[in-house]
Order: structure tokens, then C-alpha cells, then sequence
């Protein structure tokens, strides 16, 4: 498997506060990462430090076979970096569609591909996204993210305080773009649902990779010791 993306000994501060201590990770093409740890551990962090939203003072990004340590966030996010945000940030004002063609940037997935993926958006394409429930908001995101055509979609907290129903909805799209080749960076508390999609799964403890392994090397014990489960 070719590696698209690889961070390797990332460290990174707010301030005079340190947050990351050497996270390493690496996603290859068509492979599903789910980052993992519990509150606080870095995952939110790493996620931003990938984007360029957070400034590392040192380490390594690579990404599609080049540094991009040091590039502008638009630059990463045109580069193939497609990223889902918590908190979903979708424009209040503008319509789903709108919402969706601001960011198309040409590609496999368009409009007609994201109303497929996500038949509720299709209802309520004329409806301005501040209207939307939150679940809604979160496939408009998924949605938004896809029309950029990304070579790795990242979703941090890609179902947090969702509806159940609407949950299962964002996992079955979810593994569709899993059985269409999309490369993944997933951070998700609901284990159960997480692990089936997973090729494999990185553990940040206290800003750090603690551990790397296949879900079914996963055991107990170390579920136990590092996510508290
Ligand atoms: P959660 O699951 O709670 O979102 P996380 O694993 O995503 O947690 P981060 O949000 O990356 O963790 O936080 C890592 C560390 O950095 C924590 O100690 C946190 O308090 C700190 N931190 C995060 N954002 C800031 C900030 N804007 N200013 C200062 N410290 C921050």
C-alpha cells in the first residue's frame, strides 16, 4: 500500500503549554485510520497540526509525496487534505446547496454524487444550512469536504452528539466512501462502530502515539489502559 499521508515526531504548544510530544501516524491510499485516545490526548490537535490550523515546532508532515510542514492551510486543503471540522462550521446563510458548490473543486464527487451519498440533503437542497438539525449539518459537512474531491477525508468527532438514527446514517456513508477506496482519518468515541470500519488504529496518550495496531489486535487490556473501556 502506498503511504499518502506520514507525521512523524510532531510537537506542538498554545503558548507556553505543550500539547503534542511526538505524535506519529500514517495513513496509506484506500486505508481507513481511526485516531483514537481519551479527552484531551492530542487527537483534535493532530488533526489541526495536519490542516496547518496549529503550527508544530517540530516533526514532519508528509502528504501525497510531499513536505508540507511548512504550507498554508489552503494550500493542504487543495493539495487533497478534505477536512470534516467539530463542530461541523457549515455557512449558517447559504443554502445546502450552496453550501456544497462553494466547495467544489473538480472531480468524481458532485452534487449529484454528495444527494446520493445523502438523500436528505436533496430534500432540503433550498433550505439555508442554519435551519438544518445537526445531524443534518454533519452530512452538509461530510458533503462539503467530498466536493473538494480529497485524496484523505478527515472527520474529527464524526458522529459526537448525534441522533441514533442519524448516526447510523453518517456510518453507512462512511463505509460506502470505505468500499469506493477513500482514504480515511477518523476520530470517534462510539468504539463499535468505529473498529468494523477501521484498517487500522493509532492511540494518543498525553500527546504522544502510544500504540498502533490492527482492531483485532486491539485486546481489552489495551483498550482498558488507553481509551478507559
Ligand atoms: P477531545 O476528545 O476532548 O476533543 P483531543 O484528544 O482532541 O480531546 P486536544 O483538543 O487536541 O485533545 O487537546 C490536547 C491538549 O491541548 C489538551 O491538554 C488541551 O487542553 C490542550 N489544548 C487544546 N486546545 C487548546 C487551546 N486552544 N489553547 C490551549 N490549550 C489547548
Amino acid at each position: 500500500m502506498r503511504e499518502l499521508l506520514k507525521i512523524e515526531d510532531i510537537q506542538v504548544f498554545y503558548g507556553p503549554s505543550q500539547a503534542l510530544f511526538g505524535v506519529e501516524l500514517s495513513v496509506g491510499e484506500g486505508e481507513v485510520v481511526a485516531l483514537m485516545g481519551r479527552n484531551g490526548m492530542g487527537k483534535t490537535t493532530t488533526i489541526r497540526t495536519l490542516c496547518r490550523m496549529s503550527k508544530q515546532k517540530s516533526g514532519a508532515i508528509q502528504f501525497a509525496g510531499q513536505d508540507i510542514s511548512k504550507m498554508p492551510s489552503h494550500k493542504v486543503a487543495q493539495l487533497g487534505v478534505g477536512l470534516v471540522p467539530e463542530g461541523r462550521r457549515c455557512f449558517g446563510s447559504l443554502t445546502v446547496q450552496e453550501n456544497l458548490v462553494a466547495a467544489a473543486r473538480g472531480g468524481e464527487w458532485t452534487l449529484e454524487k454528495v444527494y446520493e451519498l445523502f438523500p436528505r440533503l436533496s430534500e432540503r437542497e433550498h433550505q439555508t444550512a442554519n435551519t438544518l438539525s445537526g445531524g443534518e449539518q454533519q452530512m452538509l459537512a461530510i458533503g462539503r469536504a467530498l466536493m473538494t474531491n480529497p485524496k484523505l477525508l478527515v472527520l474529527d468527532e464524526a458522529t459526537e452528539g448525534l441522533a441514533p438514527v442519524i448516526r447510523e446514517e453518517i456510518w453507512r456513508a462512511i463505509g460506502e466512501l470505505k468500499a469506493g477506496g477513500q482514504s480515511i482519518l477518523i476520530v470517534d468515541k462510539t468504539l463499535a462502530e468505529l473498529l468494523p470500519l477501521a484498517d487500522r488504529c493509532v492511540i494518543l496518550e498525553r500527546g504522544k502515539t502510544a500504540w498502533t495496531g490492527k482492531p483485532d489486535e486491539l485486546t481489552p487490556d489495551i483498550a482498558d489502559r488507553y481509551l478507559g473501556v
